[in-house]
């Protein structure tokens, strides 16, 4: 039998570790051939996921760090390249699979490549989704590739998503765990510390992932992902605070139904659902046992406490270029917050700001592809975001 050529983007990272352990469970070298992986900075780790899997290209994004993939690459017969064309070329060399697990709107270009190659593309970069929108989708539709959710609430979705009974979908539920900062009070988020910040109850993540999830943009974020990924609007999309993490997701249909789909917290599992669909993959995967963890409980969220849910709520139903620029105002503001410059609940006003004068300021348009686009609107919004955290460490 051949083998399944693969791709993964972004193969250093919490996903990306993910995606080959459960490669190696499911066939190992003998099963994937691997055309390419790429990495930001960690030019360790690739050089040794390089050296097992032996992929046709290895790339390091920092072009400062190639000398020292060649030199631990050496005499290996793998190619290896840097920079961020480098990146984005590695997307598109052909193979039939790619992960798409690079974090942050970094992640735009090379995930828009792989959707035009025609790949079936396993989507964990929710920002990509976020920025592109649909048209994300549509390209690799036409390119006879699609799109396939990984992060673990769309997947959950696209299980019990019955595209035949679409009419009578009334509600999409997305489940949140509630982060680390569930039950803290306004002034104890004030204090907060980058450290307990990642510290996530029930998922093992990047640090802007974490982050994301402690102030709930996250969830935002995958609001805005499940719209365009499902074609539903904001208003038929709620969130669910369910701290067991156990639920991923439901969609609610005009019977009364609701299906849910559900698993241990481990990103593997919806990773083998991308690799193996419309099959499913046998591994050694964890198990629920329902009796030992006795109840799952659920609770509205508190939007008050977690104001970029509405945020990310309001960017979606303005649309246009508002998802890119709550993204992009987000990611900056997670960055100055993990390098300290900026307090906890200062991530949600900055992000409120930029919307507030970035919205309306639509970057040229003419001609412009939607990748382009989003990826002007992204620039202009992180201009704008550092600023507003510049007044910001002024002020304090
Ligand atoms: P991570 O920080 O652990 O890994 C990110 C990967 O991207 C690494 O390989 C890193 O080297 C690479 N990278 C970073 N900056 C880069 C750049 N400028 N250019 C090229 N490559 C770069 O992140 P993660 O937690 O694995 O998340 C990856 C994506 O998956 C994110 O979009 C995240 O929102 C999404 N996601 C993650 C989880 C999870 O459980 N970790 C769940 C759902 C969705
Ligand atoms: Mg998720």
């Amino acid at each position: 039998m051949s083998r399944r050529r693969v791709t993964v983007l972004g193969s250093t990272g919490s996903i990306g570790v993910s995606t080959l352990d459960l490669m190696r469970q499911t066939g190992g070298v003998e099963a994937y051939q691997v055309d390419a992986l790429t990495a930001g900075a960690n030019v360790v780790a690739l050089a040794e996921q390089a050296l097992a899997w032996r992929p046709g290209l290895a790339v390091i994004a920092d072009e400062t760090l190639k000398p020292e993939l060649d030199r631990r690459l050496a005499g290996s017969g793998i190619e290896t390249a840097a920079g961020e064309a480098a990146v984005e070329a590695a997307a598109d060399v052909g193979s039939e699979w790619v992960m798409a697990a690079i974090v942050g709107a970094a992640g735009l270009r090379p995930a828009w490549a792989a959707a035009l190659s025609g790949a079936t593309l396993a989507l964990a970069n929710k920002e990509s989704l976020v920025c592109c929108g649909p048209a994300l989708i549509d390209a690799a539709d036409r390119a006879g590739g699609r799109v396939i959710p990984v992060d673990s609430e769309h997947s959950a979705i696209f299980q019990v998503f019955e595209a035949d009974n679409r009419a009578q979908i009334e509600r999409l539920i997305l489940t949140a765990s509630g982060g680390p900062f569930r039950a803290l009070t306004h002034d104890q988020m004030r204090a907060a510390t980058p450290e307990q910040a990642v510290a996530h109850p029930n998922w093992s993540m990047g640090a802007k992932i974490s982050v994301d999830s402690a102030t709930m943009a996250n969830k935002g974020l995958e609001m805005i992902e499940a719209a365009y990924l499902f074609g539903v609007e904001a208003t038929r999309i709620e969130v669910l605070v369910h701290p067991q993490s156990i639920i991923h997701s439901m969609v609610e249909y005009a019977d009364g139904s609701t299906l849910a789909q559900m698993g241990p917290p481990d990103m593997r599992t919806p990773i083998a659902c991308a690799l193996a669909w419309p099959g499913r993959v046998s591994w050694p995967a964890p198990k629920l046992d329902l009796a030992a963890l006795g109840a799952l409980t659920f609770e509205a969220p508190d939007e008050v406490r977690f104001p970029m849910l509405a945020l990310a709520r309001q960017a979606l139903i303005q649309g246009g270029d508002a998802p890119a620029i709550f993204n992009a105002a987000n990611e900056t503001a997670v960055r100055a917050f993990l390098d300290r410059n900026i307090g906890f609940l200062d991530i949600a006003d900055t992000v409120a700001e930029t919307l507030d004068r970035q919205v309306g300021v639509e970057v040229a348009t003419a001609g412009a592809s939607r990748l382009e686009q989003a990826l002007g609107a992204d620039k202009g919004a992180r201009r704008q975001a550092s600023e507003a955290i510049r007044r910001r460490a002024q002020a304090a």
